[in-house]
């Protein structure tokens, strides 16, 4: 590659928009920072605009726009300050950007991150939800404008590098019996079940082997990660749910599984630091170094294997079935599931209700076909709706 490519970061200031950043700085040859985003952190952003002088920088609002431009132009940067949705999608879909890592949280991250599959961009993709939300419309979108789509999830990114570069041919096609995602578990794998009513968002979000943000930490403790890249996996690799299998792993070491239909199984493997898919979907189909230390199996020592308990972990049971209704269910899982965890992180709820939330919204509210956009947010809006009231009847019961 002689051309330096120019990256936006879409949630920069999060933990993979912070990795992004890491392996970005060991090639400047290689990348420039083009644009970042930050939402609630404005300080964190300014420190990050100093460091890599983008183009542009995307905060919420106008007024936090007006403060960080005065802050970047005291400083001597002739950085823009752009503000909301529409910035986002205007660094995401800019000519000049190469590749958009979508790093933002949640259902938030979905139109900023379709503007950059719209615009033909190469998409570094770690905002599950938004695929999770709009799959068929998503996918759809990447094959009509030619955007390259690299998962960042680090399962996802396992599985891409197992497969052959003729996938999209059809799993049947290339003889693939069967994906496998590894799990670690979370932090409440052994914890007795009565006791996940007491746990705190604290220990939550103690995950054994990933340092994440809070909302995907709390996901992986209630395996609703699991589920989501269940759905994940589905669209990116065109695999029916049945063909996608959860195997506990405690170790972090494998990422996950490709089974082929001649016995072969491949895996990828390496220390659990997302630096690593980063750097390999950055770089594809070239390899860069990233910053991490070669895996040490004689320090690992061994790999465990468990089947995932689905009375433990309700949630992937439930991401399951929406995977399987198709529609808007996954829409409704998501935001049933954002709703539930903010209102766990703010201690409004307990653990175990996050899935009962979840369950009670996705009983109350018929699936519809998605044919556009309209219909997914939606059933955005009516699953939060939903899951309000359910907080809220909880409160005046408390
Ligand atoms: P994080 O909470 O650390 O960072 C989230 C980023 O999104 C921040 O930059 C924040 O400013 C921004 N943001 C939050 N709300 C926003 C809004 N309403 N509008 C615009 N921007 C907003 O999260 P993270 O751990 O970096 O995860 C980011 C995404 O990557 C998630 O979808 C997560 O599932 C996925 N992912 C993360 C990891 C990991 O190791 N952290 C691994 C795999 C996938
Ligand atoms: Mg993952």
């Amino acid at each position: 590659m002689s051309q330096v490519q120019q990256i936006t970061v879409l949630g920069a200031t999060g933990s993979i928009g912070l990795s992004t950043l890491d392996v970005i700085a060991r090639h400047p040859a290689r990348y420039r920072v083009f644009a970042l985003s930050g939402f609630s952190r404005l300080a964190e952003l300014e420190a990050l605009c100093l460091v890599h002088r983008p183009r542009f920088a995307v905060v919420a609002d106008a007024r936090s726009a007006t403060e960080l431009q005065a802050r970047l132009g005291a400083a001597g940067l002739r950085t823009r300050v752009l503000f909301g949705e529409a910035g986002l999608c205007e660094v995401a879909a800019h000519p000049e950007v190469d590749a958009v890592m979508a790093a933002i949280v949640g259902a938030a991250g979905l139109t900023p991150t379709l503007a950059a599959v719209e615009a033909g961009k190469k998409v570094l993709l770690a905002n599950k939800e938004a695929l999770v939300m709009s799959g068929a419309l998503f996918m759809r979108a990447v094959r009509q404008s030619g955007a390259v789509l690299l998962p960042i999830d680090s399962e996802h990114n396992a599985i891409f590098q197992c497969l052959p570069g003729d996938y999209a041919r059809g799993l049947q096609q290339v003889g693939v019996r069967r994906v496998l995602l590894t799990a670690s578990g979370g932090p409440f794998r052994e914890t007795p079940l009565e006791a996940l009513y007491e746990v705190t968002p604290e220990q939550a979000c103690a995950h054994p082997n990933w340092s994440m943000g809070r909302k995907i930490s709390v996901d992986s403790a209630s395996m609703m990660n699991k589920g989501l890249e269940l759905i994940e996996a589905c669209w990116l690799f065109d695999a029916r749910p049945e063909q996608v299998e959860v195997v506990i792993h405690p170790q972090s070491v494998i990422h996950s599984l490709v089974d082929y239909v001649d016995g072969s199984v491949l895996a990828q493997l390496g220390n659990p630091d997302m630096r690593t898919p980063i750097s390999h979907a950055l770089a594809w189909p070239q390899r860069i170094d990233s910053g991490v230390a070669p895996l040490d199996l004689l320090a690992v020592g061994r790999l465990d294997f468990q089947a995932p308990d689905e009375v433990r972990f309700p949630c992937l049971r439930l991401a399951r079935q929406a995977a399987e209704a198709g529609g808007t269910a996954p829409a409704m899982l998501n935001a049933a599931n954002e709703v539930a965890v903010a209102a766990f992180l703010e201690r409004r709820i307990r653990f175990p209700d996050i899935a009962r939330i979840i369950e009670g919204v996705l009983e109350a509210e018929p699936v519809s076909p998605v044919d556009s956009l309209e219909p997914v947010l939606e059933a955005d809006r009516r699953a939060r709706d939903l899951a309000g009231q359910w907080l809220n009847r909880r409160g005046e019961v408390a």
